[in-house]
């Protein structure tokens, strides 16, 4: 196993992760099999109980790992399936070596951080790379395992994982452990010198610990110039050629091609000792995905009803699968961020409105109405993405009954589907108060309940979470599913969850007569999958409990979403006819 290490220093939200999912992306088009581990070096366990506001989305993973965005963009780039264990962070590392201190394991010795919790970060990372990946036929043991650590040099709470890290290059020899370093090149002055001593000081303190990096990426607003290369090679101790630029390009997908050039593989193929299986890399579909990206000049406009919508890194993944379906139905994406709670009607007699922010008066809060409703009017396509808690709740339902009653193409990502079936029993079969027992547990008409088996005490690990199959029904209602025909005919389907909730399945029946469709299923029958109104009643109003984000894919398109994106774009018809 040959690893790749990965740092960051001077500031965090380089594009450290985009960096590393970028050299593994010029990894596997030169043959090799790649995997990947996060190391966050916070005292969570996992991602699942913290806020999307403050960190972002909680990518869930197939085995129900909830875990760091990153882990996303690698599983997105490398085209391989990653695990819960592909995450550390020191609350897991901490929590393993405590719970072996309590059952008495290391035999009356005092534990320590040294070696006890470096050994076990050791041990740790070299067990999962040897797990095997990919995603499409058969599983295989990678060649490379790329490691992140989170954070930036120098952070107390990175210390630990850097001694371990430094342990780790005699573990495993010379020739299989590559330090490389992310660095932000500022430019600054009138004339634009970029300036290096960021730089020179973070591997400085690298290299004080021990750990001597062989590669520098230089992120930059503007193409690292040979003298400033030069002048990096001089003080931290890499080749010239080995300084890379990381300067800003038009979209993230350019990032392989850039490497590339820079001829990075190579580099990697001689410090590693690996004989590259193709040599120049085979990029060239990647290639023209990045390229067509910034070619379209037809626009889709979609817009996302969403909560934290000022903070994108929420809906990281659901942005992606809206991306890679509109390459593949070749438009520009014109995403509209509308915040579900400003579809409210403002009213300053009803109590159940949150009560005004600072310097928020009531006339601001209908211009922002106005706003929102504009914008969900004029899009193409809309989707109500997942999402937890009251707030928002019924704006998204307003949002769900427009699109139904305006026949505007509509996704509903789990929250968005659960609001799709509370909005058909309040408005199409008359239930009074139809709700979700999340929002409101003594309503009058329960169409989503809470799971019988879920805990409700602890809140950590405990949803519905990861891959589960989806039966899915060719025919409903007397009519062909479009969601079969988007998953290309296949009656069943693998995708990942993370919910609590559920559609009752005690109101199903009057539901479903009622002609929403519940096309797909669990395997028990008794766990409503899929929802959709047939296509002679609207042209796309699907809704799926599942995450179908998770596994969108930049060359292979999510079925749900790339069907919005049809639908929107008006292709859905010659699709479907096919
Ligand atoms: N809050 C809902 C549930 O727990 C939806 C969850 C989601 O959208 N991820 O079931």
């Amino acid at each position: 196993m040959k690893y790749i290490v990965v740092s960051g220093g001077v500031v965090s939200g380089l594009g450290k992760g985009i960096t590393i999912s970028s050299i593994g992306r010029l990894l596997l088009s030169s043959g090799l099999t790649v995997t990947s581990i996060k190391i966050d070096p916070y005292l969570n366990v996992d991602a699942g109980t913290m806020s999307p506001f403050e960190h972002g989305e909680v990518f869930t993973l197939h085995d129900g790992g909830e875990a760091d965005l990153d882990l996303g963009n690698y599983e997105r780039f490398l085209g391989v399936r990653l695990g819960k264990d592909n995450n550390i962070t020191t609350g897991k590392v901490y929590r393993k070596v405590i719970a072996r201190e309590r059952r008495g394991d290391y035999l009356g010795k005092t534990v320590q951080v040294v070696p006890h919790i470096t050994n076990e970060i050791q041990e740790w990372i070299e067990r999962v790379a040897h797990e095997p990946v990919q995603e499409e036929g058969e599983s295989k043991v990678a060649d490379v395992c790329l490691i992140e650590l989170g954070g930036t040099v120098g952070d107390i709470e990175s210390m630990v994982f850097l001694e371990a890290l430094r342990q780790f290059q005699f573990r495993v020899g010379d020739e299989n452990f590559m330090l490389m370093f992310v660095s932000l090149v500022p430019v600054l002055g009138s004339v634009g010198e970029q300036k290096t001593k960021p730089t020179q000081h973070g591997v400085k303190e690298l290299r004080s610990l021990g750990l001597s990096p062989k590669v520098i990426f230089c992120r930059c607003s503007t193409p690292v110039e040979p003298s400033t290369c030069a002048k990096i090679s001089s003080f931290c101790h890499v080749p010239a050629d080995h300084c890379i630029s990381v300067h800003d390009v038009d979209n993230i997908y350019h990032v392989p091609l850039l490497l590339m050039e820079q001829n990075l593989h190579n580099m990697i193929a001689t410090a590693l000792k690996i004989d590259l299986p193709i040599n120049p890399p085979n990029i060239a579909d990647w290639r023209k995905f990045a390229v067509s990206i910034d070619q379209f000049t037809v626009t889709c406009k979609i817009a996302l009803i969403g909560k934290y919508s000022t903070f994108q890194d929420s809906y990281l993944s659901v942005i992606k699968a809206l991306k890679h379906a509109s390459v593949a139905v070749e438009r520009d994406l014109d995403l509209m961020w509308v915040e579900a709670s400003d579809l409210i009607v403002p009213d300053e007699n009803d109590p159940t409105q949150p009560p005004l922010e600072e310097g928020e008066t009531w006339e601001h809060r209908k211009a922002k109405h106005k706003e929102a409703w504009d914008m969900l009017k004029s899009a193409d396509g809309v989707i109500v993405p997942g999402g937890f808690g009251v707030r928002g709740v019924e704006g998204k339902i307003a949002a769900a009954e427009y699109c139904r009653k305006e026949k505007k193409p509509y996704l509903g990502v789990c929250l968005g589907f659960q609001v799709m079936v509370m909005e058909y029993a309040r408005n199409v079969l008359g239930m009074s108060g139809a709700n979700s027992t999340e929002f409101d547990e003594n309503c009058e008409n329960p169409v989503v309940v809470f799971m019988p088996e879920i805990d409700k005490d602890n809140l950590g690990g405990t949803m519905r979470l990861g891959a589960r199959d989806t039966l899915i029904t060719p025919h409903a209602n007397g009519e062909l599913s479009t969601s079969f025909h988007l998953y290309g005919k296949k009656e069943v389907v693998s995708e990942r969850h993370r919910h609590r909730y559920e559609v009752n399945p005690e109101k199903i029946d009057e539901i479903s007569k009622a002609g929403l469709s519940f096309v797909g299923k669990d395997e028990t029958s008794t766990r409503m999958e899929i929802a959709e109104l047939p296509r002679s009643v609207h042209p796309f109003y699907v809704g799926c409990q599942y995450h179908p984000e998770f596994q969108s894919r930049p060359l292979k398109a999510s079925p749900p979403f790339h069907g919005l994106l049809m639908a929107a774009a008006g292709q859905l018809n010659e699709f479907l006819e096919k």
